[in-house]
């Protein structure tokens, strides 16, 4: 049987949803072929073994500290002062955002030679930072929506270029930390004070900003699992309950969701096809989920982002297309532990 180490909690925003996360991903792993193993990460970046997701929810720490063994490369626990290693055939960092999402955890993987479910060190970056991504996608030719992105530091020293600069896209505009996920730190600004107290907001998570014009659009979602021949699923469609996709409509009033999307089937074929070419043009592998705006009045369809570790509780998009598009919890587990060392294999 194979060990499978399942990362989860960790120093993000989304530290509360990755537990959600894990708890899922624990269950999917029951299946009889694997022995999963359950490892927390602490709010401040410390590692412990024994704890299952629901006694960490509680706790907010405990189970046994976790150390790296850099020599022998593995991960040793410490149990009544004794060190016992662990054998970890596979890990499933089921972390999101900074540290989790962002090639962090999977450099350091990397180093240790744990084969990961996922995307390496540069795909993981370079889709965790939404500038740096937009940029990518839209010099390769996918359509992104029309944005500008700054720093803190220019922010300090020239809010009136950066103000003007945001204002010609059209209000209203989105505010956004460059890097993070579940809406954390976003919000909508319709005029010049909400715009400036939402830029000062999205800073408070993060040093650089992305600010794009907002757009009166379907949000569409596709989940891709595969290597170099990604597989589409069918598509997803969120209905917010609010404003938009917030942090609370996500996880507190639970937006509703309508799979497949209520869309042509010109619209899904097309998003299927820029969901793969995209994955494949940052270079991500393993797990993604790809998301769209699709505005009627135009009949476009925009790249939203791309996220390298979503969601993945029961309710989330990421599992529900899939499993919507045939596949069983059971093959959805297996594919992922595959897919991870068929990556560790041939990356060498
Ligand atoms: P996650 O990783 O959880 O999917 P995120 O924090 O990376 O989310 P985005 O997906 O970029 O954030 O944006 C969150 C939500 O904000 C979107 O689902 C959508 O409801 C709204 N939104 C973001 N950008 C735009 C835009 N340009 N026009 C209209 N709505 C937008
Ligand atoms: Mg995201
Ligand atoms: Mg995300
Ligand atoms: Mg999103």
């Amino acid at each position: 049987m194979l060990n499978v180490a399942v990362v989860y909690g960790g120093q993000s925003g989304e530290h509360e949803v990755s537990i959600q996360s894990a708890k899922y991903v624990l269950k999917l792993l029951k299946n009889g072929k694997y022995n999963p193993i359950p490892v927390a990460i602490d709010k401040q970046g410390r590692w412990f073994g024994d704890v299952t997701p629901k006694e960490f929810e509680q706790n907010g720490n405990g189970g046994t500290p976790l150390l790296f063994n850099l020599t022998d490369k593995t991960l040793i626990k410490i149990e009544d002062g004794k060190q016992i290693s662990l054998d970890i055939d596979v890990l499933f960092p089921v972390l999101h955002g900074p540290y989790g999402e962002d090639g962090s955890i999977q450099g350091m993987l990397d180093m240790l030679d744990i084969p990961y479910v996922g995307s390496e060190v540069l795909g993981s970056a370079v889709a965790m930072d939404k500038a740096v991504s937009k940029n990518i996608l839209e010099n390769k030719g996918f359509p992104v929506a029309p944005y500008t992105t700054f720093k803190a530091h220019t922010w300090k020293k020239n809010q009136q270029t950066i103000i003007e600069e945001c204002e010609k896209l059209g209000y209203p505009l989105f505010v956004k930390p460059a890097n993070l996920g579940s809406s954390v730190g976003i919000t909508k600004a319709k005029d010049r004070n909400q715009l400036i107290e939402s830029i000062k907001f999205a800073l408070l998570y993060d040093h650089k900003i992305v600010v794009e014009k907002g757009l009166i659009a379907k949000e569409i979602e596709i989940s891709i699992i595969g290597n170099e021949e990604p597989i589409a699923s069918t598509t997803g469609e969120i209905i917010p309950t609010g404003e938009f996709y917030d942090y609370e409509a996500k996880y507190i009033d639970k937006s509703s969701t309508t799979i497949p999307a209520n869309v042509d089937e010109k619209v899904t074929n097309q998003a299927q096809r820029l969901a793969k070419e995209a994955f494949l043009a940052l270079d991500l592998k393993g797990i993604s989920r790809v998301d769209f705006f699709y505005e009627e009045k135009t009949d476009k369809l925009w790249i939203n982002e791309i996220n390298t570790m979503p969601g993945f509780t029961p309710i989330s998009m990421y599992p529900k297309l899939l499993i919507a598009s045939g596949f069983t919890e059971d093959k959805l587990a297996d594919t992922l532990v595959e897919l991870a060392l068929e990556r560790h294999k041939n990356k060498k």
